[in-house]
């Protein structure tokens, strides 16, 4: 039976991305050695590396004056590097679930940290849109995809200060206007790659104004003047990176991923709103186009668990939501294709009407 992979993360890649990369694991470059067995300062994956970086610049259309690292320790430890080389004083951070709050911890143990606004209170089931920047922060923190509560900030705010965003979630899956933050980082292994990665976008000018010891390995500035290679990258996972790139690019590039993942959203949220069963978690003008979160309506909550054992019969993977929202969560990244949002309404619209 066919699959379908809604997984949150890790999750479905371009199937190039992962031949590729199995061959190469096989055989790198005809080397007769495995990807896995090769040096990263091997004069082959150096190639390797510059492409992926130049692939990154053209596709997100990065200005100049910006670098792309690719580093480990995942987008967790991302929240920890972000206060130590950016924080001096005082960090503003937008509140829209658990991951901008563990960022938001973190950024406690090295000044003061403002919450402009926080959807909390409503199981972050919205994006607080009203609130102010205070203009004495040194950055302002936001997550641009809420993975867990399929919320999404879908357009590049302008603040006052320096912005910087966890964009684990959605990266490549619309234009960005880079030039509008400092920073955006997150895990490769949604839209990008397997775990074990992590992307920085970085403005090499906004670095060096704090006063505090920043660490070598933890300090930006180290892995920008080392291109990557200061320690030993995730050489398999930059090699998978690489793949996905250049499927990005060859299907389109960004605009084309943008398009797609409305095309599958409107599907999966139009059947969602019109099924008698079920019914959305976020707040419609927020809803993400990653993450589709959904429940079934109070009267039918009985059902839950039918439609779970339902689906999974008819070939649907990793569709339960995250335990803090309940029901299902669709995860529709660039490599999903539309016919498994079509196999998912189907199976909604045949359990509709057994019931
Ligand atoms: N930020 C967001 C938006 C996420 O979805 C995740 C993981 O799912 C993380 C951060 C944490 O990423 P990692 O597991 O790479 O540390």
């Amino acid at each position: 039976m066919k699959k379908h992979n809604f997984n949150a993360g890790p999750s479905i890649l371009p199937q190039s991305t992962i031949e590729n990369t199995a061959k190469a694991i096989l055989d790198f470059n005809g080397s007769g050695l495995s990807l896995m067995e090769i040096s990263h300062r091997a004069k082959d994956f150096q190639p390797v590396v510059d492409e992926a970086v130049a692939l990154f610049k053209e596709l997100l259309n990065i200005p100049e004056g910006y670098s792309v690292l690719f580093l480990g320790g995942g987008a967790s430890l991302e929240f920890c590097m972000v206060p130590f080389n950016f924080l001096e004083k005082k960090a503003a951070y937008l509140n829209t679930g658990v991951w901008a709050k563990k960022a938001m911890k973190e950024a406690k143990a090295f000044g003061e940290v403002v919450e402009v606004a926080s959807s909390a209170d409503a199981n972050y089931t919205f994006v607080p849109k009203d609130y102010t920047i205070p203009a004495d922060a040194d950055y302002f923190h936001i997550t641009t995809n809420n993975t867990i509560y399929g919320t999404e900030i879908r357009t590049d705010i302008d603040s006052p200060v320096p912005l910087i965003a966890d964009a684990s979630s959605d990266i490549f899956s619309r234009p960005m206007d880079v030039s509008k933050y400092v920073m955006i980082y997150g895990g490769a292994q949604k839209n990008l790659a397997p775990a074990g990665l992590t992307f920085v976008i970085i403005k090499n000018d906004a670095l060096g104004k704090v006063s505090r010891y920043i660490p070598t390995m933890l300090n930006y500035q180290t892995h920008i003047d080392n291109g990557s290679m200061f320690n030993t990258p995730p050489v398999v996972p930059i090699y998978a990176a690489l793949q996905t790139l250049r499927w990005i690019k060859e299907q389109g590039g960004v605009k084309e991923m943008e398009r797609r993942a409305i095309e599958k959203a409107d599907l999966l949220y139009n059947e969602i709103d019109r099924n008698k069963l079920f019914v959305g978690t976020a707040n419609k003008e927020d809803r993400s186009l990653m993450n589709i979160c959904f429940v079934m309506k109070d009267e039918y909550k009985d059902l839950e668990a039918d439609f779970m054992k339902f689906a999974t019969e008819r070939g649907m993977v990793g569709i339960k939501g995250h335990r803090s929202v309940g029901g299902f969560r669709a995860s529709c990244y660039n490599a999903l294709p539309k016919e498994s949002v079509e196999a998912l309404v189907a199976c909604m619209q045949e359990f509709e009407k057994q019931h």
